[in-house]
């Protein structure tokens, strides 16, 4: 394409091929390595809009791929070259939640010399990690997590700011400002930043079910593997685990993807302390992904009894004098059987944190649980919609504690592809708005997903091209047709529709 460019003197690009999701940036690269704009380029997406969908009718597939690139070619012709902006980043990284996410991520880019400054709400680091024991392989979570908060706060790169609220947040990638109220006190700092990573966490799910709140031989897994730890197995004979509380109901229909292995982990530790004990766990599906499977292989293995229940009749539960009885229906005999345990473990599921108000305050799109949402889930997994916004631990999903780390180095990785650069050219395809045809509606302020058209001073709406995606949905909804994408002015839309009609009208 180079050679034919220069060969030709070429003054547009028409490609014909697969979606602009994922070349466009390539091919622009090459026109830009040859002199030409950038945005002289033209794609039909003849696989995605044509080869995929009518794979069962190649001859009119073929006509459809010419009219595809007679449109494109048309578009071509009304192309204009466009200037992208230049701007100076900040280098520094802001950090929400001082968890192992958090800490993890604030690390990784204070290794590389990056100055970071982590804010966390609570009194001290280490969020949800703080009240877990052990991992499934057997580590010791406190051992690791001193050793992280050790690393954190002597780290000379990283401020840790505790009991710290995030109040405001401005700007834009490479140039962002937030507002803190630091306790105790409190006082209120503001914070310039050129990325954030956003690590805030979640909880675990405090059971309503099976009274949770009043029975001591009712716990958690969390709980169980702390009591486990503390006071051994030599006390249980009998133990039962019911898993999936909290998740996939009506209220939270996910799978927790963590509390399979929380059940497995516990009954494994159970039998190594007190290879006597029965351990019977009560479960819908058993999801031990991935090579986590060997550990269910091995409860197997081990005697633990795995007992299947329909959601709609779950294992009822009764206290007895010395312990409690459960009631089921063994599904494999088909009968209603009755056991009597000294202890019942609930594979409480994980749920978000109260998001609403940093998500109101900082511009993030939630899944419906309240989760932080990724930009696409393949090609994007740890950025957020804004630019330079990334997401990672179980702020964004369930997680174990070496996916929190993976993920909050893969954050890590992304954020530093910005702050490892000076300047930012920002895109040029953004909306802009004609004063003098704005009527003031608002439209625009309040259809804008990230925010952004505000009505000045003088009366009209303004777009930080700073701050503007170019998604144009301002510019399909403005009545007063006031606002144009660059890029995808209406004529550069409307004559690939009369290249289409071409007489047929
Ligand atoms: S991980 Fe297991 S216990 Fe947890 S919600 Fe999913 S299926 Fe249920
Ligand atoms: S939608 Fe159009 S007319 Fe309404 S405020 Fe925005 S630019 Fe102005
Ligand atoms: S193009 Fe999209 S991001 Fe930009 S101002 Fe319009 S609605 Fe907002």
């Amino acid at each position: 394409m180079k050679e034919s460019i220069r060969e030709h003197r070429l003054n547009r690009v028409v490609v014909a091929a697969c979606t602009p999701k994922t070349h466009e940036g390539i091919f622009m690269d090459t026109l830009q390595s040859c002199g030409l704009n950038k945005y002289l380029l033209e794609m039909a997406n003849i696989r995605n809009q044509d080869s995929w969908v009518h794979s069962e009718d190649p001859g009119q597939a073929t006509d459809k791929a010419r009219e595809l690139i007679r449109m494109a070619v048309s578009r071509a012709g009304t192309l204009n070259p466009l200037q992208e902006k230049v701007i100076t980043v900040n280098q520094r990284a802001l950090v929400l939640g001082g968890g192992v996410a958090g800490m993890n991520a604030a690390l990784g880019l204070a290794d590389q010399g990056y100055e970071v400054v982590l804010v966390e709400k609570e009194k001290q680091l280490g969020g949800m990690a703080n009240r877990l024991t052990f991992t499934i392989e057997g580590d010791d979570v406190q051992t690791y997590l001193k050793g992280l908060m050790e690393r954190v706060t002597t780290h000379p790169l990283i401020q840790v700011l505790t009991q710290a609220l995030v109040v405001g947040f401005s700007g834009f990638q490479g140039n962002f400002t937030t507002e803190v109220l630091v306790g105790p006190g409190p006082y209120q700092r503001k914070i310039n930043h050129g990325v954030t990573i956003v690590a805030t966490g979640a909880s675990e799910y405090r059971p309503r079910e099976y009274d949770y709140d009043q029975s001591e031989k009712v716990m958690t897994q969390v709980e169980l593997a702390r009591h486990l730890k503390e006071q051994g197995a030599q006390n249980l004979n009998r133990v039962a685990m019911i898993q999936c509380i909290g998740s996939r109901n009506e209220e939270n229909p996910n799978c927790s993807r963590i509390c399979c292995q929380s059940a497995i982990k516990n009954a494994l530790k159970i039998k190594k302390l007190n290879p006597e004990a029965e351990v019977f766990i009560f479960y819908r599906d058993i999801r031990t992904y991935g090579l986590l499977e060997t550990y269910y292989k091995e409860a197997r293995e081990q005697g633990v009894v795995f007992f299947r229940f329909d959601p709609e009749s779950p294992p009822q539960v009764a206290q007895a004098e010395d312990g409690l009885v459960l009631t089921f229906r063994d599904l494999i005999l088909d009968r209603d059987l009755q056991l009597k345990v000294d202890l019942l473990a609930l594979s409480a599921g994980m749920v978000a944190n109260e998001n609403e108000e940093l998500a109101s305050i900082v511009k993030l799109a939630q899944t419906a649980e309240g989760y932080f949402m990724e930009a696409h889930v393949k090609l994007r997994p740890v950025d957020m919609a804004t630019e330079g916004i990334f997401v990672c631990g179980s702020a964004h999903s369930p997680k174990l504690i070496k996916e929190t780390i993976a993920q909050a180095q893969a954050a890590a990785s992304r954020a530093t592809t910005f702050l490892s650069r000076k300047q930012l050219t920002l895109s040029a395809v953004i909306a802009q708005v004609k004063g003098d045809l704005c009527a003031a509606c608002l439209i625009c302020v309040r259809s804008c997903p990230y925010g952004v058209p505000r009505i000045n001073a003088q009366g009209f709406s303004e777009i930080d091209e700073a701050l503007c995606h170019g998604c144009g949905i301002c510019a399909a909804e403005c009545p007063a047709k006031a606002i144009e994408l660059n890029w995808y002015e209406d004529d550069q839309l409307l004559c690939k529709i009369d290249t289409l009609l071409e007489g047929a009208l």
